[in-house]
């Protein structure tokens, strides 16, 4: 057990960090954030902060020797450094966790081995292989990088054949994912968090909107073509915590279909798609996170209301925040961040039914 007063390594300073942090610190425990960033939101909360590149092992391992337990709330390091970092504190979630959601291919073939369903999809290295996955698919499908893509970034979509150079040229031509196009009646997440000893919680399910490939919004309760799918996507996320040997937070995404529940990605760390636990829930994703890695109990994940909603602020909507307080049942976040840019995730406001 990694005891209150110790010192908890966050490898990402973006705000699920500072959001980690700011629970870690209710907790007792100190934060240290490692990020290549001038001055990273989660830093500014935290009591230490390393300034460093992903890829620096010599820095990492540093990092690795100052803190009595490592944890990650970005996914896009290479398996070397963490191994320098892992080799100094244990690091939870496992490396695996992580070499598995970094890479679309991996995780779809991981989650169908388990029985999950993923979209039809097939892999594509170079342009030859685009028109092979095409050949076999057909259009409309979604070319998807396999590494480094968020927010709907590393993504184009090819309606018709023709659209499938512009595609090619707009992933620059990175070993990617060619995926059917999913007509889908709601997207979904499953948000679990694993102890070392194997127990398992899990949250209500949110429903989640997407506009322009980022997460716009979270609702519960999410309706009924999710309530119907959400124990099979729920087991299906049990059992890849289990086979993983997973401890902390790993959040599933799908999508609600006719069929079924089709997993879409998973995530190894806490999600967008859960900061409405903060005071939507008992436990929030964030202290449950902290308590799982450091071996604590894990707190109750009951709703504290009827409904929730929660909403990001992204690029220019944060300028609304004067009129979002001027609603009392308002919980406004903001990141911090001082440059807005479109697209960005600059905070996000909870709005809680009782
Ligand atoms: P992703 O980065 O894979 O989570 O994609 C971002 C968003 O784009 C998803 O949440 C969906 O709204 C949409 N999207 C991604 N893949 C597909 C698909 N195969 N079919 C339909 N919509 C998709």
């Amino acid at each position: 057990m990694i005891k209150p007063g110790a010192t908890i390594g966050i490898v990402g300073g973006g705000q699920l960090g500072r959001m980690l942090a700011l629970a870690a610190a209710q907790l007792g425990y100190k934060c240290h954030i490692y990020a290549p960033d001038e001055a990273p939101p989660a830093a500014e909360v935290s009591a230490l902060f390393t300034r460093g590149a992903w890829d620096d092992e010599d820095k990492l391992a540093r990092f690795g020797a100052s803190v009595d337990i490592a944890t990650y709330e970005f996914e896009n390091i290479a398996a070397g450094p963490l191994a320098a970092l892992a080799a100094e504190a244990p690091l939870l979630p496992p490396r695996r966790s992580l070499e598995i959601a970094q890479d679309r291919l991996e995780e779809k073939g991981f989650v169908a081995g388990l029985g999950g369903r993923p979209a039809r999809y097939a892999q594509v290295d170079d342009r030859e292989g685009l028109d092979a996955a095409l050949a076999e698919i057909g259009a409309p499908v979604v070319l998807k990088t396999r590494r480094f893509g968020y927010d709907g970034k590393g993504q184009a979509r090819i309606r018709t054949l023709g659209d499938a150079d512009e595609a090619w040229a707009a992933i620059r031509g990175a070993p990617a994912v060619l995926e059917a196009f999913v007509d889908f009646e709601a997207e979904f997440s499953i948000l679990l968090c694993r102890t070392q000893s194997g127990e398992t919680v899990t949250w209500p399910v949110p429903r989640n909107h997407h506009e322009g490939g980022i997460l716009a919004c979270s609702e519960l309760p999410a309706g009924p073509a999710v309530a119907a799918l959400a124990g099979e996507a729920e087991a299906l996320a049990r059992k890849v915590a289990d086979a993983l040997d997973h401890v902390g937070m790993l959040t599933l995404e799908y999508v609600a279909t006719a069929d079924g529940p089709l997993f879409n990605e998973m995530a190894p760390r806490v999600h967008n798609s859960g900061h409405w636990t903060i005071e939507g829930a008992v436990t929030s994703q964030f202290e449950n996170h902290v308590r799982a890695i450091c071996g604590l109990p894990l707190g109750s994940t009951r709703m504290t209301g009827s409904a929730v909603e929660m909403r990001n602020l992204i690029g220019g909507d944060v300028h609304d925040w004067q009129a979002i307080l001027s609603d009392p049942s308002a919980h406004l976040h903001l990141y911090g961040k001082s440059e807005v840019r479109q697209g960005r995730k600059m905070g996000h406001v909870t709005r809680v039914k009782r």
